[in-house]
């Protein structure tokens, strides 16, 4: 007989709801790794039954359960679904931190969450170094040496692969184009705070321009700490929930050092954890006021331009779709306001993606550990957008920009992808 865990233990729904979600079964048919596999063990409903197992002590941590817990994409489109409420991703993520501490977490995950993530993501000056110097790889004969490494097969295909998936490093970084504070242009009408992330800050330097320009064309003074830090989403998401609480603790000292009403997000997976961090320190007796009104400031940039500051938005003949971040649309429930705001622009093609709401396979560092599924996953996606015959896939949140411009390009298709913010900064 396995031990009871504790840790699993303290997430699992109350047993009135596990014994509905025996017979429940709705979560079904928006699993991306259901629809893949049709084994009830990589639905949601069996991943909740394994940890269930593992958590009374039923059956014992296996290699089974590290592997279903690791093919799940934590893109919540299950907790979308259900009816009953159950917060899977809390439960998946405690399933990874068990992971992470046994010996069933294979090599590969273990060397990105263990080292990438911890001493590179983590600490920004690292980052900053190591992109450096992949922005120089990137920039000089080694990426087509690698190419011609492949095509005489002496390297294996899925590292040029890999090497095509990575964004493009900026050649400046976001904190060094960002000031700490910007002004708005013209009448001030609000302050705002923004977090120009980790991989943001150094991949999507642009975005991250776009952004900040965008609110203060619209009347927003801005502040951008130096002293952020990532905030903690990949961390916890692959079982590391002591740096992500780490990481949370240096940005609300951050961002506290200024007075603003919102802090407005461009990136689905950092919104969506930022909105978390007063449930993170509620327990915590000289955070928990703090990390409530952190988090009850966060709004994703389509929500601030919906609901706080509306847009006045000029013609644009263009034929556009819109792809939904799971943890814009799953975590955050924000559906309606990014095709708001794309609607209103007068002159606009406008076609709803077919699925729109389902993961592009990118899921943090999921397409990297899980290239094959998550190469599946992509495919999928690429039909649907092709179907439009749109010209432009609008999305919020930086992995996804990066997942399908890899799977248009690979399928040689000429479509743009954009963030809303470069979008709608377009406008203006
Ligand atoms: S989070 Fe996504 S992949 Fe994982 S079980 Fe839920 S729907 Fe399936
Ligand atoms: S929809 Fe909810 S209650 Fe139903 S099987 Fe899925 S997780 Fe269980």
């Amino acid at each position: 007989m396995a031990k009871i865990n504790d840790n699993l233990l303290g997430v699992l729904p109350d047993d009135d709801i596990l014994s509905q979600c025996i017979h429940c079964g709705m979560c079904l048919a928006v699993c991306p790794t259901y629809e893949l596999t049709k084994l009830e063990r990589s639905s949601p409903r069996g991943r909740i039954k394994l940890i269930k197992s593992v958590a009374e002590g039923v059956m014992p941590l296996s290699n089974i359960f590290a592997d279903e817990m690791i093919f799940c994409l934590d893109c919540q489109a299950c907790e979308t679904a259900c009816p009953a409420g159950v917060k899977y991703g809390v439960m998946v993520e405690a399933a990874r931190a068990e992971i992470d501490n046994s010996s069933y977490n294979p090599f590969f995950a273990r060397l990105i969450k263990k080292i990438i993530l911890k001493y590179f993501v983590a600490i920004p000056q690292n980052l900053k170094i190591a992109s450096r110097l992949l922005y120089y790889y990137q920039q000089s004969f080694l990426p087509l040496f690698l190419k011609k490494l492949v095509n005489l097969k002496i390297l294996s295909g899925k590292l040029a692969e890999l090497d095509s998936l990575s964004p493009k490093v900026s050649k400046k970084f976001s904190d060094s184009v960002i000031n700490e504070i910007t002004e708005p242009v013209g009448e001030k009408k609000i302050d705002t705070a923004f977090l120009y992330g980790c991989l943001m800050n150094v991949m999507f330097a642009d975005i991250n321009k776009d952004t900040v320009d965008l609110l203060s064309k619209n009347g927003c003074k801005v502040f951008t700490p130096k002293d952020q830090v990532c905030c903690g989403s990949l961390h916890a998401h692959n079982g590391d929930p002591e740096t992500a609480k780490k990481l949370a603790k240096k940005n609300l000292r951050a961002f506290g050092k200024h007075n603003y009403e919102y802090l407005v997000s461009n990136s689905a997976g950092c919104g969506a954890f930022m909105k978390e961090y007063k449930h993170i320190f509620k327990d915590d007796e000289e955070l928990k006021d703090i990390a409530e009104s952190f988090s009850d400031r966060v709004k994703d940039l389509s929500e601030f331009f919906s609901d706080i500051i509306p847009l006045k938005l000029t013609n644009k003949n263009e034929k556009v779709t819109y792809h939904d971040a799971c943890h814009l649309v799953h975590s955050q429930k924000v559906f309606s306001q990014p095709r708001k705001i794309i609607n209103s622009i007068l002159g606009i093609g406008y076609t709803e993606l077919n699925e729109a709401t389902w993961c592009c396979g990118s899921a943090g560092i999921y397409n990297v550990t899980r290239f094959d599924d998550s190469m599946k996953i992509l495919d999928r996606k690429i039909k649907n957008i092709k179907e439009t015959g749109a010209d432009k896939v609008i999305t919020s949140n930086p992995g996804c920009i990066a997942q399908l411009e890899y799977g248009l390009r690979k399928n040689n298709l000429h479509v743009k992808v954009e963030h809303l913010a470069s979008f709608l900064n377009g406008l203006f």
